[in-house]
């Protein structure tokens, strides 16, 4: 479903990315892994065209989104949702609000069946009753839940998760967690993950991708890459942060 193909992204004369090969296959979920600096984040930003590529080739579910005219990504883009470590909720709209505001500007639906879809979405991350309230009088936990809504109600092929658990206190990992392994059981949208959290990859995924220097250097499901590492630099960086 979304494939990258001798990708490569510098920054000045740092290059982040290296001709970089990788796929995602529809309805999988995919959590990528690695050493801080290694280029997971630009990966994500490359595909919410937040950047562009210097070279090679982007292409979501069939249709190119680098290089390709700017309408092209315009539209090809709407396939994507995000979901990012801040929660970036608009603060003087409600709950509600904020998961009906892009489906009714950028998709063209009525506010009655954006409304109708948020509740839903709302109910499925544990929030119906907080449709009405303002980002504020929520903690983080339910802010990121109202982001991940927010995300769904678009109704994206490929959700992108960067980091979305580690803004948040510890006990409020427990609950958001909940919601995306729900949403991974329930649907069938692909998951393309960023973490820290090797319990937030062991659960999330069903298949991890190490990265080392802009580079995938292992992948597998998450048994095999946790269990038994092929990868002399994978077993050191998981040994260092288990
Ligand atoms: P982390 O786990 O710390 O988020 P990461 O694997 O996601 O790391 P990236 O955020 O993709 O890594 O960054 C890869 C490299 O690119 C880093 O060395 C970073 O400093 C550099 N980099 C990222 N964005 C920019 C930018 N806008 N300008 C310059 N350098 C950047």
């Amino acid at each position: 479903l979304v494939r990258l193909e001798r990708v490569t992204k510098r920054f000045g004369d740092q290059t982040v990315l290296d001709h970089l090969d990788f796929s995602v296959e529809a309805g999988r979920h995919v959590t990528l892994i690695g050493p801080s600096g290694s280029g997971k984040t630009t990966i994500l930003r490359l595909l919410m065209t937040l950047l562009k590529p210097d070279e090679g080739t982007i292409t979501v579910a069939g249709d190119r989104l680098f290089p390709a005219p700017e309408r092209q990504i315009r539209e090809v883009r709407k396939k994507i949702g995000m979901v990012f470590q801040q929660f970036n909720l608009f603060p003087n709209m409600t709950v509600l609000r904020n998961v009906t505001e892009a489906p009714v500007t950028v998709l063209g639906l009525s506010r009655d069946e954006a409304e109708a879809r948020a509740r839903e979405l709302l109910d499925l991350v544990g929030l119906a009753d907080k449709c009405d309230a303002r980002p504020s009088q929520l903690s983080g936990g339910q802010q990121q839940r109202v982001a991940i809504a927010r995300a769904l109600a678009m109704r994206p092929r490929v959700l992108l998760l960067d980091e979305v658990t580690s803004a948040l206190d510890p006990e409020l990992v427990a609950g958001v967690l909940d919601v995306l392994r729900d949403i991974a059981r329930s649907t069938d949208i692909t998951m393309l993950c960023v973490t820290h959290e090797m319990n937030f990859a062991r659960d999330i995924s069903d298949q991890v991708l190490m990265f080392d220097s802009g580079r995938v250097i292992e992948s597998g499901p998450p048994e095999q890459i946790f269990g038994d590492a092929e990868h002399e630099r994978t077993r050191e960086f998981l040994s260092a942060v288990l």
